[in-house]
């Protein structure tokens, strides 16, 4: 038998860039076998799950109820990864509070939903495999105290809506799914029944004639152990705060600061590195942005103009750094209004409007009052004010030719009711001094890309050949195998409880 440890293929210059709660024994993502000590023993476990967050603590309970030998690894300190920070929106059909409430809903018009929204761009075994089981997965956590907010489910907004009511979340977002999760997951760590390695990061696969056998993981102090498994599950989340690899994966930079930090792809890595390879790299979709609070990549999110017509009218235009519209303002949906930016150099506009206007528009900013508001044209980077329309656009960085014709032309329709990219609601022309620009950034906190993987989740390569011993779960797969070019609402979160969930309940064969 020979057991021999996998090279990791990024270079020392594509290293994360590490964040505040990475842990100081954090190194290198490719440490050469040969570095590595030894632990003093080697173990086998039924089953090594890598990443306690919403795909690996499920896969984790169920599998040690099932009586497996579980081995939970995880880099942080904590159970629940990114579902600390996730709004933790779900969507599952036919789940017992739909029938409560007398919601008629069928698993196959989720689906029927997910292809519409994501114009068939998704993976459809994938998504069959999450929606015909999501509802099993929402009334287990609902059956173990998960308290949804009164009046869910709903259709949601915030995305292109679904057909049906079927979108839930918790009174505390991610943090009330993180709390179930503990509650189930802790018993089973104190008696024994699954070793949560917290604090240990995985760093490489083992593998064993081909097979993948075991993980080797690396605590804060630099020690390495060998942890032997009959199956490993990489759910160790996506790479939305590594922005070498962001940018490697999608093409594009990663503008925002708002992922988990311990979203670095290592678990990507890993799997690539074993032979497997990655999907939906060209599905990426930004959000329609936020408003930053500096010209620079990384930086974090302070405020959102309200661009969703149904809660605020536009009074704004919105131009792109060619001055040009680019967007009907108030076409209702959040997808076409996504795609346009998408099309725009750097996903970035610029909301710009004159004095009348902001005076007379309710006001934009979610959250923000009105002296708020007023401060950041003195005080904020993206908030832009001039006596000009040619000054403000020599000020915000866009074209002023350009901005020139687009105030015309709007104003022009304004006047005649005739919008040219038929926009309804304008209620006033872009004429009286002092102009107006705010710049808002389009981006994602989640990964499009992730490692390919067979309808039973095990990883594969190219060619359709498993990986044996190697299952995959959660965002590590990448968005765009559930969500495709578009975002469907709930479609990371549940997906990923759902399918640790049968994993550890039945899909890995734990009994062979
Ligand atoms: C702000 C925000 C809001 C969101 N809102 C929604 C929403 O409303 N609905 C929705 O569906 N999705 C949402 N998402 C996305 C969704 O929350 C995530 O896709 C999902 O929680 C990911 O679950 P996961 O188990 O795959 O990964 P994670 O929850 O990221 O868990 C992975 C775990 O692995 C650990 N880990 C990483 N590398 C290693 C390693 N090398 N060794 C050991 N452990 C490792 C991490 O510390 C982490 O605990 C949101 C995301 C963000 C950032």
């Amino acid at each position: 038998m020979t057991t021999t440890t996998v090279q990791l293929p990024w270079t020392q210059a594509e290293l994360p860039k590490r964040q505040f709660m990475i842990g100081a024994g954090s190194t290198a993502v490719g440490l050469a076998a040969a570095k590595l000590a030894r632990a003093e023993e080697d173990k086998t476990w039924d089953l090594i799950v890598v990443g306690a967050g919403a795909a690996g603590i499920p896969a984790a309970i169920f599998a040690a109820q099932r009586g497996a030998k579980v081995l939970l690894i995880e880099a942080s300190a904590q159970l629940g990864g990114t579902l600390h920070l996730s709004t933790g929106q779900m969507s599952a059909a036919g789940t017992k509070i739909q029938k409560q409430k007398g919601i008629v809903d069928t698993p196959q018009e989720h689906f029927d939903d997910v292809w519409r929204i994501s114009k068939g761009t998704v993976n459809p075994d994938l998504v069959k495999l999450a929606v015909f089981n999501a509802a099993e997965a929402y009334d287990w956590l609902m059956d173990n105290g998960f308290e949804m907010i009164e009046g869910h489910p709903v259709k949601g907004r915030a995305h292109e809506p679904y057909s049906q009511n079927r979108y839930y979340w918790g009174i505390e977002e991610g943090i009330s799914i993180v709390k179930v999760l503990e509650k189930l997951a802790k018993p089973l760590i104190d008696n024994g029944r699954i070793t949560f390695l917290a604090r240990h990061e995985a760093k490489e696969l083992i593998v064993t004639n081909g097979a993948v056998t075991g993980v080797i993981a690396q605590g804060e102090n630099g020690k390495a152990s060998r942890n032997m498994g009959k199956f490993v599950l990489l759910a160790s989340g996506g790479y939305a705060a590594n922005p070498a690899m962001f940018e490697k994966l999608t093409g594009c930079k990663q503008y925002a600061r708002m992922s988990y930090p311990y979203s670095q792809g290592q678990g990507i890595t890993m799997g690539l590195a074993v032979g497997g390879y990655l999907r939906g790299k060209e599905q990426y979709l930004c959000n329609f942005g936020g408003i930053m609070a500096a010209d620079e990549p990384q930086s974090t999110v302070i405020g959102r103009f309200t661009t969703y017509p149904e809660r605020r009218q536009p009074w704004e235009i919105y131009v792109n750094v060619a001055g040009k519209r680019f967007v009907q303002e108030d076409i209702p949906s959040v997808d076409k209004r996504e795609h346009a930016l998408l099309a725009q150099p750097d996903f970035r506009y610029w909301i710009v409007f004159d004095d009348e206007i902001f005076k007379a528009a309710p006001n934009p900013i979610e959250g923000w009052d009105r002296a708020k508001y007023e401060a950041a044209f003195t005080s904020e980077p993206m908030f832009f004010k001039a006596a000009t329309l040619e000054e403000l656009a020599a000020k915000a960085g866009v074209d002023g030719a350009g901005l020139t014709a687009s105030v015309a032309s709007y104003n022009q329709g304004q006047a005649s009711g005739k919008d040219a990219l038929g926009r309804t609601h304008m209620p006033k022309a872009i004429v009286k001094a002092p102009f107006y620009a705010v710049r808002v950034q389009g981006y994602s906190i989640t990964s499009t890309a992730g490692l390919a993987v067979n309808k039973d989740l095990q990883v594969i390569r190219a060619d359709g050949s498993t990986i044996r011993g190697l299952y995959a779960a959660g965002e590590l797969l990448g968005t765009a195998q559930l969500m495709g070019s578009a975002f469907c609402g709930g479609m990371n979160v549940m997906p990923a409880i759902t399918y640790g969930k049968i994993l550890g309940q039945r899909m890995i064969p734990l009994t062979a």
